[in-house]
């Protein structure tokens, strides 16, 4: 089942026409409307859509960085009089001002027919009764995935993230089929649901769309397991509109990019220069018709690669692969290149050990240490010294395989860790602070 067929089976051909087309539009409308844009493409030579000939001439526009967006706070991108703007929304920004993305009507309308096109590949239907956790607010996320599926035919329960009880209960006496979470808090709740103890038949679950971090294969199995659900993924930001810009259909093979809209490319994040297909870079994305607020080869800083070939459930739309982080997450330990997701992936699943960690960097003697944190299952094990060694051996000695990096392994109580209700805070980056 499609939500717009004609669009997400177009050929190739026929979508590439039609981004370039909208390319063509968009730099202009950029250029007419936006200072910044002006300045920018003017200088470029990039005087007017015609410049643009092909699809392959973005190259020549130049990027634009969340820096850029930042220096134009609040308003400075807007490409319209802000009487027509019906929607701000922020998104939280840990250090300085937030980024703020404005929507006209036209904007909602295209960003609810994004999240309804991925909710219905992921395998949402009318029918189905959603849950949304994640909370409401100036974050995309929440009334991203509220209007995206109330245009599906989805019965919508706004219950917003925390109160972990009274989520539970909706679940069970609301009949709810499907869940939007993060993955931290959908994990959480399947630890709290198996505590409960209702038996698996007082719950409809069936489907989670997770999203606004990342969830490696084996945290997802976890949550799938213990929520009793099927759970797919997908990727946006405020910066190019929310949550929408791609999502996993049913094969769960790449996110579909929703290329009629937003238009991908892959490049060096070191050169700057565009990747050869199907080799991983950093996305950097055009929306191609985003009205109140548009942006020009935003660079993501996520890594990530993508392919072109058509998927068997019938989307022509590139794939994307699930990131494999942010290049702001990417810790650098005595010269190593970490992804918290190599981690977590390393130790999701093995035995005796729970999926929550946390991660301690420090400076000491100039040497950076990387602590891993991890909860064990059962505190029984806290009181055999002997086993307690033998478990934190084989975690010390599965990280350094995927890291190739020393690390200190602590192993905490059951519960130990703190949880999340919305995006998981795991990484404690303490290099910069006086030595303890
Ligand atoms: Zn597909």
């Amino acid at each position: 089942m499609f939500f717009q067929q004609d669009v997400e089976t177009m050929s190739r051909k026929d979508l590439e026409d039609l981004q370039l087309r909208k390319l063509k539009y968009m730099v202009e409308y950029c250029y007419n409307r936006v200072p910044f844009y002006h300045d920018r493409l003017g200088k470029a030579g990039i005087t007017s859509g015609d410049k643009i000939k092909t699809l392959s001439d973005i190259q020549y526009i130049p990027y634009t960085t969340k820096d850029d967006i930042r220096d134009q706070y609040p308003f400075g991108l807007l490409a319209v009089p802000m009487k027509e703007i019906v929607r701000i929304h922020a998104s939280s920004g840990t250090t300085g001002k937030p980024t703020v993305g404005c929507y006209t009507k036209e904007d909602l309308d295209m960003w609810s027919d994004v999240v309804a096109r991925l909710a219905i590949a992921a395998g949402a239907r009318p029918e189905d009764i959603f849950q949304i956790a994640f909370g409401y607010g100036l974050f995309t996320g929440a009334l991203g995935l509220h209007y995206g599926l109330e245009k599906v035919g989805c019965t919508i329960v706004p219950a917003s993230s925390g109160n972990t009880a009274k989520q539970l209960m909706m679940f069970r006496d609301f009949g709810v089929t499907g869940l939007v979470a993060t993955p931290s808090y959908a994990l959480y709740l399947g630890e709290c649901l198996r505590e409960e103890g209702y038996p698996r038949e007082a719950y409809s679950l069936r489907l989670g769309l997770l999203g606004s971090e990342g969830c490696t294969p084996e945290m997802r199995s976890r949550i799938e397991e213990s929520l009793g659900l099927v759970a797919t993924d997908n990727y946006g930001m405020t910066e190019l509109i929310g949550p929408g810009v791609s999502g996993e259909c049913h094969l769960r093979c790449g996110m579909h990019f929703a290329e009629d809209h937003f238009l991908p490319e892959i490049i060096n994040r070191e050169t700057g220069e565009r990747a050869e297909e199907g080799e991983s870079g950093e996305l950097v994305v055009t929306t191609l018709d985003r009205w109140g607020m548009p942006v020009l080869r935003y660079r993501t800083k996520d890594i990530t690669k993508i392919t072109y070939e058509p998927c068997a459930c019938g989307r022509t739309h590139a794939r994307m692969a699930k990131p494999m982080g942010r290049t702001d997450d990417m810790l650098i330990i005595k010269g190593v290149n970490v992804f918290p997701s190599q981690i977590e992936s390393a130790l999701v699943g093995m035995e005796g050990i729970g999926p929550h960690y946390q991660l301690v960097v420090r400076r000491r003697n100039f040497m950076d240490q990387l602590e891993v944190k991890v909860e064990l299952v059962s505190s029984e094990l806290l009181e055999s010294y002997g086993a307690l060694e033998i478990l934190r051996g084989r975690v010390h000695d599965k990280l350094k395989s995927v890291l190739g990096l020393e690390t200190k392994v602590t192993l905490v109580e059951p519960k130990s860790l703190e949880r999340f209700q919305g995006k998981a805070r795991r990484v404690l980056d303490l290099r910069n602070q006086p030595e303890e």
